[in-house]
């Protein structure tokens, strides 16, 4: 293999790198928080959050075929045994993801921090579920510690967080970064390095020919390729279907506010629980970011859902802590229905490959995806730690994997 076009992921980009969804996020390389989102008793839990206005979840009711079968699946997925073997192959996938930041981060002088990631619950009964969550993630595999921090502590160990808090739950292995910063610094290497990243190159269309991907189509060229990888998010699955395969991807909506720091600081980025809401300390900004919207491939923002992301995160963190002005920011998370990615070779297709559907996780588990993915192009065989995450899966029982155009 001599030249492959990878479309999104900051090579054959659309618009600039990174600018999408890998560019406004919280930035954790979180393995603590991996498990994947379909678990069990998800939906009841969530199914009153749909109706309280402001809550961290909504979706958007519609007689949409593919969407209820979506989100059958969904709930399929959340099946114990389903819950654990994924999150138990998502930290298998994960094993190098520290090693693989450090060695890259070393190399690029991107912003990266290791504060760890401090879990903070409102309420007692949050609490404890973290907890037993926690339990269940160092069992399947985590390799980072497990702090709990007493109540009475909690504003010591961090001072901006407010008092009366129930407990926090600190995970000092994790790391962030400055995603923007990343997604940047990635690209000039990649261009030093000799790779060509083309901006404003929108993929029209694949030319796939005998079960094979021969160029991707741009307006005005075609660009031949000896494999073609479609990393575009949640764009992939128009793409997809032009090699007549069906990736069921939603886009999993969240908001972020970023602003400079305000007159608190905290040390490190903290999880508020019951909110689900991320806060993200970088080097000269703040970020709030959260809510998870099911309601189709919309990145306008409501100025209402933005600012309930500061109300959210009112009961945990000490006035002063966001600076104003506050940038509204939207991504549309790449999910589907089982939570896990799709990395690996399209059925059919001898060199056509996809990397998507990340979901909460793109920024965490990019490095991984991308050593194990160019493994499996490189020596025409996918890693064992890629098989949970084969496209194959959506291939439906009796129906051909894909019509080969
Ligand atoms: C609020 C929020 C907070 C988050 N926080 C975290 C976090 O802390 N840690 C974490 O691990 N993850 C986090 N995530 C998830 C993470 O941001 C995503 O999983 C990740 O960015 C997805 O990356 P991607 O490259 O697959 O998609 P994208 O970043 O959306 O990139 C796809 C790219 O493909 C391009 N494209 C699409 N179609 C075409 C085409 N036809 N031709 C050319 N280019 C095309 C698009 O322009 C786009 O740039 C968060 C997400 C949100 C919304």
């Amino acid at each position: 293999v001599k030249r492959v076009a990878v479309v999104g992921g900051g090579v054959i980009e659309r618009d600039t790198c990174g600018s999408q969804t890998s560019a406004g996020n919280a930035g954790w390389i979180t393995l603590g928080l991996s498990a994947p989102i379909p678990a069990p008793g998800v939906v009841q839990k969530t199914l009153p959050w749909m109706l309280k206005p402001g809550s961290p979840f909504r979706i958007k009711p519609r007689i949409d075929p593919a969407f209820l079968h979506w989100l059958w699946r969904f709930w399929r997925s959340s099946r114990r045994d389903r819950f654990i073997a994924g999150l138990h192959a998502t930290l298998r996938l994960n094993a190098q993801t520290w090693a693989l930041f450090e060695q890259l981060h070393h190399e690029l002088q991107f912003e990266m921090h290791s504060h760890g990631l401090t879990l903070v619950a409102a309420t007692p009964h949050c609490l404890q579920e973290y907890a037993e969550l926690l339990e269940i993630v160092v069992q399947e595999g985590y390799a980072g510690s497990v702090q709990h921090i007493a109540q009475s502590s909690i504003t010591d160990f961090e001072p901006s967080l407010a008092a009366g808090l129930a407990g926090a739950i600190h995970l000092p292995g994790e790391k962030h970064l400055r995603p923007e910063d990343l997604t940047s610094k990635l690209a000039l290497d990649l261009q030093a390095r000799g790779v060509e990243v083309l901006e404003h190159a929108n993929v029209r269309a694949l030319d796939l020919r005998d079960g094979k991907a021969h160029a991707v189509q741009l307006a005005d060229r075609k660009e031949r390729a000896d494999a073609i990888v479609i990393a575009a998010g949640v764009w992939s699955t128009r793409l997809l279907r032009t090699a007549g395969f069906s990736l069921p991807l939603q886009g999993a909506k969240g908001y972020s506010l970023t602003s400079a720091p305000g007159s608190v600081v905290p040390q490190r980025p903290l999880y508020l629980i019951e909110q689900r809401l991320g806060v993200s300390p970088f080097n000269d900004r703040i970020r709030l970011a959260g809510t998870l919207e099911l309601i189709g491939n919309d990145l306008r923002v409501d100025a209402r859902r933005a600012a309930s992301l500061k109300v959210a995160s009112r009961t945990y963190l000490r006035d002063g802590v966001l600076g104003e002005p506050a940038a509204a920011w939207t991504g549309l998370r790449p999910l589907l229905p089982d939570g896990l990615p799709a990395i690996g070779a399209i059925p059919e297709h001898d060199n056509l490959y996809v990397a998507t559907g990340h979901g909460t996780l793109g920024v965490t588990m990019a490095a991984a995806t991308g050593a194990l993915l160019a493994d499996a192009i490189l020596n025409q065989a996918p890693p064992e730690e890629l098989r949970p995450f084969s496209p194959g899966r959506f291939v439906r029982p009796g129906k051909h994997a894909a019509r080969r155009p």
